[in-house]
């Protein structure tokens, strides 16, 4: 039975933080962790970066501390400016909806008049290195008299930069019945004799890592900036035409952005996390098992559950944090004696992640560069060179080449007609924005405007491969589209993806080839088709969207 972080008797502020963050439940440091500082007991946790360590130590911090004085209370050491930086901005995140209270970073490289004033100006939680943290108490610019909770933050790596004295130093200034914390990822001896000297009878928390065996399957990271995270996706996704394919995003809210925009460029996609209800998310693993969605988006909370043997690939588009969840991640796909792959975006400053999980699991994972646009093409086209190979290969041909007879003229060869065929079999299967960036201006305009609660809002998606929206200068072939009215709308809280997956799920249709969507207050327009309208009218009529009976008629033509 795993614990929740309303179980351990937080604040609504720090529930609501949490939340907001995306944390679904509390790690096992932080389950462990938090019960015995609330209670103010001095703790001793061996746990490494990846753990939630950080948050495990700062909401307690954030529920004890008083917002209306303004000097430090709570003191936290680490060993870089790095890491002082990172953990004053998760203390920032999860302060957010506490008021008056505020982490500041001090560390050596900074200006120190800077920071002079900075704490002049007050702020209850100190995080420092411990050369810059002496240098301001020498200097008279930071009072520890106050502080009643002290923290080490990776302590062994603060002694094997040679700080034992500057860190011995900081702690004798700080109350004697102060709390005192000592977060490590190992505990040598010297922790353990410091942890004697400065703590009154300590709870002592080890997480222990469990036999880590890594499936040997290929595995892959990409270097990826954030905000092209998206665009890989669909390149990796695009190149490779996985069958059944398994996307973790660290938090809900990231596995609903990713799900909606996948959705909107067509790719028949859903998404779990632990805000749906049961039977949502039954419905949505049977899709999945099924084959009904090729792409699903899930938290590590949620594909806990999920256990599907033929997953060609796992993508982790946010590289998980810690280790042990990298195994379960990728262990999703390579069952059964299959083949399977794991690709890792990683950017720049999660570098740190990646080199601890390759460092604990010794799992081979090798850089590769994401596929080009060109690549993408050319890919596809090999693959669909190769599924017309086979398809000679396995005749019965006869009734086509008496057409391909009927066809050709005196003027036309079979060289010329295979040539034309293919070119619009390639334009149909993969559109002319091949030659784009996948992320076009219109869908990122849809993207703003989804987010920006407007009235109307219009969504091209790699789906209006029929629209004719496509292929400027009119090359694209154009299958004609009908506009449809739906009786429901934004008010009804229905948006794009709710449309295509209604429509390609009731239908059957593909959801790429649903065209584009217009969302009003109380209706909407979504481009279908022609020759499938009456389909999709027949099926829609009467199902239900987001708990609404809908209505469907052919849209009034644009006079
Ligand atoms: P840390 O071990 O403190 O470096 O934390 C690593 C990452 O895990 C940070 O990005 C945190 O925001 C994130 N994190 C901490 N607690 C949780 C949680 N309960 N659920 C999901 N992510 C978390």
């Amino acid at each position: 039975m795993s614990i929740s972080f309303d179980d351990l008797g937080l604040s609504r502020e720090l529930l609501k933080s949490v939340e907001d963050m995306g944390f679904e439940e509390p790690s096992p440091i932080q389950a462990l962790a938090i019960p015995p500082l609330l209670s103010g007991r001095d703790v001793v946790g061996q746990a490494q970066t990846g753990t939630g360590k950080t948050a495990a130590f700062s909401i307690p911090i954030l529920e004890r501390v008083d917002p209306r004085n303004k000097a430090p209370q709570a003191l936290i050491l680490c060993p870089t400016r790095e890491l002082a930086i990172q953990v004053a901005e998760e203390i920032g995140k999860l302060a957010a909806r506490k008021r008056g209270l505020f982490a500041l970073p001090v560390y050596g490289g900074q200006p120190i008049e800077r920071q002079f004033r900075a704490l002049a100006k007050g702020a209850q939680i100190v995080v420092g290195t411990p050369g810059r943290i002496m240098d301001h108490m020498e200097r008279g610019t930071l009072r520890l008299d106050q502080v009643f909770m002290a923290v080490l933050d990776e302590a062994d790596e603060m002694l094997d930069m040679g700080f034992r004295d500057d860190i011995e130093a900081i702690l004798e200034k700080t109350p004697e019945q102060s709390q005192r914390i000592f977060f490590s990822a190992t505990m040598p001896p010297a922790i353990m004799e410091m942890a004697k000297r400065f703590l009154k009878d300590p709870e002592i928390l080890k997480i222990t890592q469990k036999l880590l065996t890594v499936p040997t399957i290929e595995q892959i990271y990409y270097e990826v900036r954030p905000h092209q995270k998206m665009d890989a996706l669909c390149r990796v996704l695009d190149s490779q035409g996985f069958r059944k394919a398994l996307v973790f995003c660290s938090t809900k809210r990231g596995v609903d952005e990713v799900t909606a925009h996948l959705q909107t460029r067509g790719y028949q996609s859903d998404g779990l996390h632990g805000n749906l209800a049961q039977p949502q998310r039954d419905r949505v693993m049977g899709r999945f098992r099924t084959g009904g969605i090729e792409i699903l988006v899930a938290t590590d909370v949620a594909a806990r559950g999920i256990d599907v043997d033929d997953v060609d690939a796992v993508i982790n588009y946010d590289i998980p944090n810690d280790v042990e969840n990298y195994v379960h991640r990728i262990g999703r796909t390579g069952r059964a004696g299959r083949a399977g792959s794991a690709f890792t975006f990683v950017s720049a400053r999660e570098h740190y992640k990646l080199r601890d999980i390759i460092r604990y699991t010794k799992a081979r994972i090798v850089q590769s560069q994401l596929p080009t646009l060109r690549d993408v093409t050319n890919i596809r086209t090999t693959r669909l060179l190769d599924e017309v190979r086979a398809a000679m290969e396995a005749g019965a041909l006869e009734r086509y080449t008496a057409l391909v007879e009927q066809f050709l003229d005196d003027e036309s060869t079979s060289m010329d007609m295979a040539a034309a065929l293919l070119k619009l079999l390639m334009q149909r299967e993969f559109g002319q924005e091949q030659q784009q960036d996948s992320l076009s201006p219109a869908e990122n305009q849809g993207w703003r405007e989804r987010h920006s609660d407007k009235v109307a809002e219009r969504v091209y998606g790699r789906q209006s491969k029929f629209s004719g929206k496509r292929g400027q200068g009119g090359k694209a072939e154009r299958s004609p589209m009908l506009r449809l009215f739906f009786n429901v709308g934004s008010k009804m809280h229905v948006a794009p993806r709710d449309l295509v997956g209604a429509i390609a799920g009731e239908s059957g249709i593909p959801g790429r080839s649903i065209g584009a969507i217009e969302i009003h207050d109380r209706f909407c327009f979504v481009e279908v088709p022609e020759h499938l309208a009456d389909d999709v009218m027949a099926v829609m009529n009467g199902s239900q969207i987001r708990g609404f009976k809908v209505a469907v008629e052919k849209a009034v033509p644009k006079s």
